[in-house]
């Protein structure tokens, strides 16, 4: 099915939009209005990233597309693959396919990395299958240790409490880790990079190259332009002040290294 929409790295028209939609999306924060009108789609197959000064409604953006109640959608729509998500909860989101990395994951002790991860992909396979009656201890394993080897993580990671004391690096780790098992259909990565030195970032941006392919989609939440070189986006967008400013190719991020965000507010 056509559906008249252009995709912004290919210019040809889409067919089946499979991807994330967000349709003039507005959303409020304590009854302030905090996202005007936020247009954007991001095909499967595609990296696109978001760019923006502090405070400028990222995060929101990505807690909104993950259902978080704090933020309230006022007017608009957010399609995945075609159908709405507003009506879904967080967790019917993530089984839907909707990934979100949080820029700053919470600790959960008592919880191991490994439990973490073992109910969050039963919880996957359980809402596509009634019966589904849990993945084995070794299929677990086998699973966990070969994508913790692509992300160059300590296997006794798994054994520890999610996140308690972990440094920032190891807590961006175990973000891709949980994406890598989970296999979503749209990854948003919000500001995965901070916090990493220059080595962990390659590592992960790495980690994350390896998890591309046609049925994902990926949008990058950043403000610093050196994660891009890793993870070369197909299209940059601006955001500034709870709204897109401008869109445009990986050069627009080398621009605005540059440039900073001023030249494009005037
Ligand atoms: P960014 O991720 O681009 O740095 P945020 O989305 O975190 O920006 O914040 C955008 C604006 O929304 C800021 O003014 C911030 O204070 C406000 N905001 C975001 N989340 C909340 C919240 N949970 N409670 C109150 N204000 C919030
Ligand atoms: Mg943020």
């Amino acid at each position: 099915m056509l559906r008249g929409i252009l995709s912004a790295a290919t210019g040809k028209e889409i067919e089946t939009m499979n991807g994330l939609e967000i349709i003039d999306l507005h959303v409020q924060v304590e009854d302030i209005e905090i996202l005007h009108s936020i247009n954007l789609t991001v095909p499967a197959g595609e990296v696109h990233a978001i760019m923006g000064p502090n405070g400028t409604g990222k995060s929101t953006l990505a807690y909104t597309l993950m259902g978080h109640p704090k933020y309230t959608v006022t007017s608009g729509d957010v399609l995945l693959d075609g159908k709405s998500i507003l009506n879904l909860s967080a967790q019917e989101r993530s089984h839907a396919g909707l990934f979100l990395a949080f820029q700053y994951p919470v600790a959960i002790p008592g919880v191991t990395v490994a439990n973490f991860l073992r109910t969050a992909i039963n919880a996957h396979r359980k809402a596509d299958d009634a019966d589904y009656h849990g993945i084995s201890i070794p299929e677990f394993r086998k699973i966990m240790l070969e994508k913790m080897q692509l992300l160059k993580m300590d296997p006794k990671m798994g054994g520890r409490y999610l996140n308690d004391g972990f440094s920032g690096g190891e807590k961006k780790r175990v973000e891709i880790l949980q994406m890598a098992m989970l296999k979503p259909k749209m990854a948003v990565l919000d500001e995965t990079d901070s916090g990493l030195d220059i080595d962990a970032l390659r590592i992960v941006s790495e980690g994350i190259n390896t998890l591309k392919n046609e049925n994902l989609g990926i949008l990058v939440i950043t403000h610093y332009q050196r994660v891009l070189n890793y993870l070369k986006p197909d299209v940059v967008h601006v955001m500034v002040d709870g709204q897109i400013v401008q869109s445009g190719g990986p050069d627009l991020a080398l621009q605005l290294e540059e440039q900073g965000y001023g030249w494009i507010k005037a």
